[in-house]
């Protein structure tokens, strides 16, 4: 089995690149931060500040998050509910932000990142991979473009979704987010010292994924997938 750690910021294109190769390469992609997300939405519906370590962690035996996988699609459930595109909102970016710096929740949500690793080969997108969840990856990447790339991208993806925003506010929540994420105190958004770093500002999608192909069968070669 091959484990593959793909960490990096927001709209740096780790889930195109990560699906890409899951597809390519017939494993399992795993979207972490659907998972912290999926808190964050649990945290909204409860009208408790996100920022608040205590009372989130108290929130947490309230929740039951589930990953499962349909012809290579990942599902996150919540209590049992699959709540689709309605994680994916700015309002959900910055939530899931908040939420994911509490240590309880990173605790929470460490054994089911983990347990899927033990038993399926993946590709895992987010920003502790490397460092964290899978340590003894194969291949660690960190994937990283220009401010301006990734919010231009960014706002493609959440106009595509139908979700009305803005240049501007795309780039500024944005700079917020991985503002927090990379100086939090518990596993911050940083590259392993062993990852890759790999910058794809003037990359098509595609020549991104080719070149990253590349890296991950160099890595991987003789490594049996199952
Ligand atoms: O990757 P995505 O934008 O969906 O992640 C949402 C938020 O979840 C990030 O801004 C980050 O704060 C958090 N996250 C994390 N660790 C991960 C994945 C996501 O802290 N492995």
């Amino acid at each position: 089995m091959i484990q593959i750690a793909i960490d990096g910021p927001s709209g740096a294109g780790k889930s195109t690149v990560a699906k890409a190769l899951a597809a390519r390469l017939g494993i399992i992609y795993v979207d972490t931060g659907a998972l912290y997300r999926t808190v964050g939405y649990y945290v909204r519906q409860k009208e408790t500040d996100p920022k608040d370590p205590v009372a989130v962690e108290a929130l947490l035996p309230e929740i039951r998050v589930d990953l499962s996988y349909r012809n290579g699609t990942q599902t996150v459930s919540l209590n049992g509910e699959d709540l689709g595109d309605r994680i994916r909102t700015p309002e959900m970016s910055m939530y899931a932000s908040a939420v994911s710096a509490i240590p309880a929740v990173r605790a929470f949500l460490l054994d089911t990142q983990r347990d899927i690793a033990k038993r399926h080969s993946v590709i895992m997108d987010g920003r502790d991979i490397g460092t964290v969840i899978l340590p003894e990856a194969d291949v660690k990447i960190f994937l990283t473009a220009s401010d301006e790339c990734r919010a231009q991208r960014r706002c493609e993806e959440l106009c595509a979704k139908g979700i009305a925003t803005t240049y501007e506010e795309v780039l500024r929540d944005m700079q917020e987010r991985d503002r927090a994420d990379s100086t939090r105190a518990v596993a911050p958004a940083i590259a392993a010292p062993d990852a890759i770093p790999f910058d794809n500002s003037w990359m098509t999608p595609e020549e991104c994924v080719e070149r990253i192909a590349a890296i991950v069968a160099e890595k991987t070669a003789g490594k049996s997938l199952h």
